[in-house]
């Protein structure tokens, strides 16, 4: 067969197809044409070696902001994503109504990285760091949020609302009501971002239905998933049994690894890991999606669980899980060749806590529609502990 690419002898991990193993897999038109023990790279006209190192589906991170130029804090989507294992990347509430259709001529239809989005309920979506998008509360408009959803239906995964007071003040609770009608009329999920909140993290439990999801689940801020005793409320686990999904969005202040571990010691697993990468975080302590999901790692997580942390469950959460975040024959061929360095590494959370690591996923090249792209920046020092001497 004249494949256009085959990666051969690569340690294949697909946790939506419970694949662990040794495989080749061709490529042809874009898409991903046959993965088998052996496939004959005689006729190809492209060839990936990749003995010692990880295949897996290209990762899905389901927390960014690439609305570069617009929103404060967005970075460009390909650098960040494409070029680091991300083939979806899906922003969380950079553009909202006034801004998604330049959100979606500017950036997703000319990025190589697939971006699909949460709609902010508020209308700039996150414009500026210092006045809060739902200050005023006259931005959040139901009836034009759900216009735009439609207008844009092809890459509006849900509704996006962050109820911390620097950004919607006293408005919090019913900012919430107003993301959970639109995302109501829509039938698609609200992602509601937490911490630092005037209401407390239960009562925003109580309004969310099934498949909605809680970022930035894992914060060290006031009115978290844990008690003053460290314990994880009931509301939290009660929310999980409901089907609400606890995403991790890592960001510049939401992720703390106290948080973290004793949600784990209590048996609590985040439902997805997200590295919500910004400018203000990209140099570290996040520098993308391969990080966070090391993190998890370190924490006690396999690989393959934590993959499926990054590729299958956001594929699930934003309803697409026969489209992204697997290999399977017909989907297309967005893969990320990985490599899985051991070695010491120190890894950072939001507040500054460190842990001593001993493994690092590192991305080698991607695929996205079978697409070759490798990274343009090279691993932080910061992050593989040489820094720099004077
Ligand atoms: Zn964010």
């Amino acid at each position: 067969m004249t494949y256009d690419l085959v990666i051969k002898n690569g340690n294949v991990i697909d946790p939506a197809q419970g694949i662990h193993a040794k495989k080749d897999i061709a490529v042809a038109g874009g898409k991903i044409a046959e993965i088998e023990d052996y496939v004959s790279d005689g006729d190809t006209h492209d060839v990936i070696e990749a003995d010692d190192l990880l295949v897996t589906p290209g990762l899905v991170d389901l927390h960014v902001h690439v609305w570069w130029g617009v929103a404060h804090l967005a970075i460009e989507a390909d650098p960040a994503c494409v070029y680091r294992g991300v083939t979806t990347a899906i922003d969380a509430g950079s553009s909202g109504s006034n801004t998604v259709a330049g959100f979606h001529r500017y950036v997703m239809d000319s990025a190589s990285t697939r971006v699909l989005a949460f709609l902010h309920i508020s209308g700039m979506g996150q414009l500026d760091n210092d006045i809060g998008e739902l200050e005023d509360i006259r931005w959040a408009r139901v009836e034009k949020a759900v216009e735009a959803a439609k207008l844009h239906s092809d890459v509006i995964v849900g509704i996006k609302v962050r109820l911390t007071e620097g950004i919607v003040g006293k408005n919090d609770m019913v900012a919430l009501d107003r993301a959970l009608e639109a995302g109501k009329e829509l039938n698609k999920p609200v992602m509601i971002h937490i911490g630092g909140s005037i209401h407390s993290f239960d009562e925003f439990l109580e309004k969310l239905r099934p498949g909605d999801i809680v970022t930035h689940s894992f914060t060290g801020n006031p009115h978290g998933i844990l008690d003053n005793n460290n314990k994880v409320i009931d509301a939290a686990w009660d929310a999980m049994k409901r089907g609400i999904i606890f995403d991790v969005g890592h960001g510049a202040g939401s992720f703390a690894f106290p948080v973290a571990e004793a949600c784990l010691e209590q048996g609590l697993d985040p439902g997805t890991v997200s590295s919500d990468v910004h400018r203000y975080n990209v140099r570290g302590p996040v520098f993308d999606l391969m990080t966070t999901l090391s993190k998890y790692i370190h924490l006690g997580y396999s690989i393959k669980d934590a993959l499926a942390f990054g590729t299958t469950k956001p594929a699930a959460a934003v309803g697409l899980p026969d489209h992204i975040g697997t290999l399977k024959v017909g989907a297309d061929a967005d893969i990320a060749v990985i490599q899985h360095r051991e070695g010491s590494v120190t890894f950072t959370d939001a507040l500054g806590n460190e842990r001593a690591g001993n493994q690092l996923l590192l991305p080698v090249e991607t695929l996205r529609k079978g697409r070759r792209f490798n990274p343009i920046h090279s691993t932080h020092p910061n992050l593989v502990g040489h820094p720099h001497t004077h």
